[in-house]
């Protein structure tokens, strides 16, 4: 073992959460290390690939910290505890002030509310990867500039494997550096290590029972190593069952070009997702975040498709910044099109006549509920579309696109309180031990997979971390 290093906090993981936490705790007196796992100077990490939009359940994030506070209630149906929901409603507005006092710049994406406040540059609006000089890759290399002029440190190609607790209070980081096992000492550790989405054991725990066959769409790097060392010091943990993703082509496995976009929510959400068997399985009417989940949890997360006619297409499909329409076809997605639903099920594998009567069923539903939002068609499967406007499949030619469910980050983890402190199963604090972020659990999820919004939780949590850490360590 080297002799310890030491610092006042210690952060683990050097995402958006990671850099918040510890510049602001540099800002306001502490000195602060970020380990970091990756070694290269641009590490890859979900900021690093992020899309850049702030905003709280899909709304502006600086709106009304009370109208915020009820739609993250509403959205996630009352999973999200009201203390926590409070500090995200109260702390969007302040997280865009503060990253602006450090140089992040922002734009308006669209002249849709929710892209008011898009890190720039943005990404620009093609299929596949795009993060180099984009604005998470920007954020994160304005933020580590910030921290060394404030005296702090970000050390790359460190895994953080353990914590070291002395009297009940976490003290230090036990990591992997260059091959020799090392401690880093300090008064209070920050876990920001982004969840656990690409470790297949706790996924096929907690999340799918075939994690390998949905598609990772995200930076490669979350293996839950904070959320295992928390639970070793008594952290609960909880939601660890809902992630944030998105619907996929199913080629998007083999072809880098059809993720992270586009994705087939819009398809999803205004026409209808069946099994093999040619059934509907879940309601596409909570949008793509929920019916990603529900794909994922099928025995074969592989076996869905989703159908839609030709309105569909040339509608919603044409929606979206890297809309479906025309990418997978120009990007050589498997698109089947077919001028009847027989020719169209012989085309994709489906059940032809289960298929008919699916889409006879879903029709006469919608066509019976007029504009009512909920609608139960015979299957018995009610549709919402409350934000998602369900429409009929009538108009040839009809169109079938076999899915992928794409996993970008896990809503489940470390549960915290308003401070950002990790909690024990019976409430009480781990004194020292805070966590930001993906890392955490209970900000986001609920029964019906509500998405709050992934750079929001990570900026607000990351400084509600920082500033605790001030308040209980002084300067
Ligand atoms: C393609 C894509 C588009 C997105 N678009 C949006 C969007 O528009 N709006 C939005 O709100 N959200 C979006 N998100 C989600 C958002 O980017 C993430 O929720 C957010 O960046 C997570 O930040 P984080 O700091 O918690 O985790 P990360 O950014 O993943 O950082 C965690 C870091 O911890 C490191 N680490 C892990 N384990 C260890 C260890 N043992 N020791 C040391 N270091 C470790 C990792 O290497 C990584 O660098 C998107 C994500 C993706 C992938």
């Amino acid at each position: 073992m080297q002799t310890p290093t030491s610092s006042d906090v210690i952060i683990i993981g050097g995402g958006i959460a990671g850099m918040v936490a510890a510049n602001r705790a540099a800002q306001l007196g502490l000195k602060a290390i970020v380990l970091e796992q990756g070694s290269a100077e641009k590490y890859l990490c979900n900021t690093r690939y992020t899309g850049g939009t702030f905003h709280l359940c899909l709304r502006e994030i600086t709106l009304d910290p009370e109208l915020l506070h009820q739609l993250i209630v509403e959205t996630t149906d009352g999973f999200v505890k009201d203390d926590l929901a409070r500090l995200l409603a109260n702390g969007g507005t302040k997280l865009i002030q503060w990253l602006q006092g450090e140089g992040i710049r922002f734009m308006r994406a669209s002249a849709s509310e929710y892209h008011k406040w898009v890190l720039a540059p943005p990404g620009r609006s093609r299929p596949g990867l795009d993060w180099e000089g984009r604005g998470g890759d920007v954020l994160l290399r304005t933020l580590e500039a910030q921290l060394v002029k404030r005296g702090g440190s970000l050390t790359r190609g460190v895994k953080a494997q353990s914590l070291i607790s002395e009297n009940g209070r976490c003290v230090g980081v036990v990591a992997q550096h260059q091959g020799k096992v090392c401690e880093w000492r300090g008064r209070a550790v920050v876990i920001a290590d982004g969840g656990f989405q690409c470790n297949p054991e706790l996924m096929e725990k907690y999340v799918s029972k075939q994690p390998g066959r949905m598609k990772q769409r995200n930076g490669g790097t979350a293996f839950g190593d904070g959320m295992r060392m928390a639970q070793a010091l008594g952290a609960a943990i909880t939601g660890t069952n809902r992630f944030y993703g998105h619907v996929l082509s199913k080629d998007a496995l083999t072809n880098d070009m059809l993720w992270p976009y586009p994705y087939l929510d819009a398809l999803v959400t205004a026409g209808i997702v069946v099994s093999k068997e040619g059934q509907r399985y879940t309601d596409e009417g909570r949008g793509g975040v929920s019916v990603a989940n529900a794909v994922a949890t099928l025995d074969d997360p592989l076996s869905s498709t989703c159908i839609f006619d030709h309105a569909i297409w040339e509608g919603p499909g044409r929606n979206g910044l890297i809309a479906a329409n025309p990418h997978l076809v120009k990007e050589d997605a498997t698109v089947f099109e077919a001028g009847d639903l027989d020719a169209l099920a012989a085309k994709a594998g489906l059940n032809a006549p289960a298929l008919k009567q699916t889409v006879a069923d879903y029709n006469a539903a919608l066509a019976a509920s007029g504009d009512a939002t909920e609608f139960k068609p015979a299957d018995g499967i009610s549709r919402r579309s409350k934000k998602y406007k369900a429409m009929p499949i009538v108009k040839p030619p009809f169109y079938a696109v076999p899915m992928v469910s794409g996993i970008t980050y896990t809503m489940g983890g470390i549960v915290i309180n308003a401070y950002a402190q990790a909690l024990r199963e019976d409430g009480s604090v781990i004194e020292g031990l805070y966590a930001a972020g993906a890392a955490t659990g209970g900000l986001e999820g609920g029964p019906q997979i509500g998405y709050v919004g992934g750079l929001a939780k990570s900026g607000i949590t990351g400084l509600a971390a920082a500033e605790h850490v001030v308040q209980r360590l002084g300067k």
